[in-house]
């Protein structure tokens, strides 16, 4: 019995060459007891109905139970998966009730787990179906990763970053401040020459101050520090607030604007109602727009609204040089710049489109890139619609 599960669990196959010499050699139920009881993951078997058939000792430990307590009882009483603050997650939405009752696999590290003495740590959690030879389902496999180390160390280099940025960021914004003082005409005289050099060091002054910040907010949004007062607003309203500015960016590069509702230019049919914070939402369209128009040379940029009943979408598109395939998977990670002529050139902190990504989880949005070289870029973002009768 124990092999079996082993067999699911570490792909021990009878068949298997190594595994053959190795049954040759050692008792089998043995072993795979063995191998399951040195994991530093918990294990947690379930049949149909939630019974925990089998548990190791790191899932033990981690519960505060012996196995001969929890054999043959639900689970519900033992592996508590609570939030951060140690409530127990509702039934409906609780990982392990949901995967006995709909199957397949999930894979979460949201949730906390509260031991029989109340100690609250986080979880990284497996859960996978199982099926027998005729596919027909069994129950399920809980893995439990204990994720309070490495949490522990993710808050300790977020809290670096917070404050390494904070405190850079003050005698950067002075040194900004200083030298649009000396380049000022009404405050300094200065010669052309000095004038040149002066407008660089102003342009470098303004770049560190924009990575610090960014480097602020991500650290902030990585724990979950990001202000955040979400509110019911209509997305075509607060675009409609935004599109003076907008056009303004575009036309001083020489670029057309386009604000298009539902592929119409009448913005005053329809309500898109969404729950974000407007200051957060703000940021993302706004990294959006200025890399739009950043990295379009001639043509022009359409800001778009849709939707269906349940999504409204967004997106920002382009006709600038567009995105090279191989690194659109990677745009949305941190500090990824594609490497090519624009980007050496054109100033940036390849956090704009990871924070922009951060954002959007929080309201359980998407967000992804559609891009031909030569042709543009158009980025999309979904985000959950709010209906109102
Ligand atoms: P950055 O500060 O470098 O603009 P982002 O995170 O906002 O950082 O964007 C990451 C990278 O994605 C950019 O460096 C650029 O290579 C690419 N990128 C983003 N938007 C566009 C766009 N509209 N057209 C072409 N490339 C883009």
């Amino acid at each position: 019995m124990i092999l079996w599960w082993a067999n699911i669990l570490f792909g021990f196959k009878k068949k298997n060459k190594i595994g053959e010499n190795i049954q040759g050699l050692f008792d089998e139920n043995a072993l795979s007891e063995t191998a399951l009881n040195n994991l530093m993951l918990g294990v947690f078997m379930l049949d149909k109905s939630g019974s925990i058939i089998l548990s190791n000792f790191a899932g033990n430990q981690m519960i505060g139970y012996e196995s001969k307590e929890t054999k043959n009882k639900n689970y519900t009483n033992f592996i508590k998966i609570t939030d951060a603050k140690g409530v127990l997650i509702e039934s409906s939405i609780n990982p392990i009730a949901r995967n006995l009752i709909e199957g397949g696999k999930i894979t979460t590290d949201k949730y906390f787990l509260s031991s029989r003495n109340n100690v609250l740590r986080p979880i990284g959690l497996v859960i996978n179906e199982i099926l027998d030879q005729a596919q027909k389902s069994k129950g399920t496999i809980v893995v439990l990763r204990d994720l309070t180390r490495e949490k522990f160390l993710d808050q300790q280099r977020s809290d670096f970053i917070s404050t390494a940025s904070h405190e850079m960021r003050t005698p950067v914004a002075a040194i900004e401040g200083y030298l649009a003082l000396a380049l000022n005409e009404k405050m300094a005289n200065i010669d052309e020459k000095a004038r040149y050099y002066l407008e660089k060091a102003h342009a470098s002054a303004e770049r560190l101050g924009k990575l610090f910040q960014d480097l602020l907010n991500s650290a902030k949004a990585e724990d979950g520090r990001l202000q955040n007062n979400p509110e019911v607003i209509d997305i075509a309203e607060f675009l409609e607030s935004l599109t003076s500015n907008m056009k303004f960016m575009a036309e001083k590069k020489g670029l057309n604007f386009e604000f298009l509702i539902n592929a119409s230019k009448d913005t005053s049919k329809e309500h898109y109602l969404v729950n974000v914070d407007k200051d957060r939402l703000g940021e993302i369209i706004n990294n959006l727009y200025e890399n739009a128009v950043k990295y379009t040379e001639s043509g022009q940029i359409t800001i778009g609204l849709t939707g269906n009943p349940k999504v409204v979408q967004l997106r920002v598109q382009d006709t600038g040089d567009g995105i090279p395939a191989e690194a659109i998977p990677h745009l949305f990670e941190k500090f990824y710049r594609a490497d090519n002529s624009s980007t050496r050139e054109i100033g940036g902190t390849g956090l704009g489109l990871y924070l922009a990504k951060e954002i959007v989880k929080l309201y359980d949005g998407r967000i992804w890139v559609e891009s031909e070289i030569g042709k543009g870029s158009t980025f999309y973002i979904n985000l959950p619609r709010i209906n109102r009768s």
